[in-house]
């Protein structure tokens, strides 16, 4: 252990994802540990920031295999860097988690986790999960959900699809927060909710930009906010939870 960070352990981030939720991990990350240590503790962070645009254009043209080689050798590198284990600051991104892993050679911290840990405590088992059409539709992230910790996700249908999506990369990820969409968001929630949901997943790491548990009668689970919790806990030595 090195001294100067008196036991504490260094985490590296796979960010810009967009940027604009990688600057909420980094002060949830910071806030975390002033909180448990208090005086002038900081959290000891390596951050790996991807431009998001060239990112973006492979995730649509279904590029995984050359995303998985970007996330593996940016975690790899972060790993030689010293992290002792990473978090990639995206839902969407944990598509290819496990590739990410074996490239580092260091855990990552699952988003989803994070989030089922979280779901699991407050005894939701059909949240509703809001999140880019990737993270709603492929099986990484509900099929895990499903297997670890029993909970099974609930996704708008095509058309509340499509809007959740769209929002996410046409406005948050460029830091632009309209009325109109939150009112959207909400609409699609209300029907999920229609349909037995007991809780709402933002399982998009800009979604907290736009909605928080003010905006709804049902529990919310931040993702950005319980997977910067789960890294707080690794890097202070405790139990992640995940
Ligand atoms: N940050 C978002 C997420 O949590 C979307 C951006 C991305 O596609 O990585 O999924």
């Amino acid at each position: 252990m090195d001294a100067e960070k008196d036991g504490m352990r260094t985490l590296g981030l796979l960010g810009g994802m967009s940027w604009e939720s990688t600057a909420l991990y980094y002060r949830l990350l910071n806030e975390g540990v002033k909180a448990r240590l208090g005086g002038l503790r900081s959290a000891p962070l390596l951050l790996h920031s991807f431009d998001f645009a060239p990112i973006a254009e492979r995730q649509a043209a279904g590029d995984w295999d050359g995303l998985a080689e970007e996330l593996g050798g940016a975690g790899r590198r972060l790993a030689a860097a010293g992290a002792e284990a990473l978090l990639i600051c995206t839902n969407t991104m944990h598509h290819l988690h496990a590739e990410a892993e074996r490239a580092a050679g260091v855990p990552a911290i699952h988003i989803a986790d994070a989030a089922g840990a979280a779901l699991r405590r407050a005894g939701c088992h059909r949240p509703a999960l809001l999140g880019t059409r990737f993270t709603m539709e492929g099986e990484f992230y509900r099929g895990r959900l499903r297997e670890r910790f029993g909970v099974e996700a609930l996704v708008p249908d095509d058309a509340g699809r499509d809007l959740v999506h769209r929002v996410i990369y046409e406005e948050l990820c460029r830091g632009i927060v309209r009325t109109e969409s939150r009112v959207a968001y909400l609409g699609v929630i209300e029907e999920l909710q229609r349909r037995g949901a007991d809780g709402v997943i933002l399982g998009c790491t800009e979604i907290t930009l736009l909605i928080g548990s003010e905006h709804t009668s049902l529990p919310v689970f931040d993702t950005t906010a319980l997977h910067a919790g789960a890294g707080v806990d690794f890097i202070v030595g405790a139990e992640t939870g995940c």
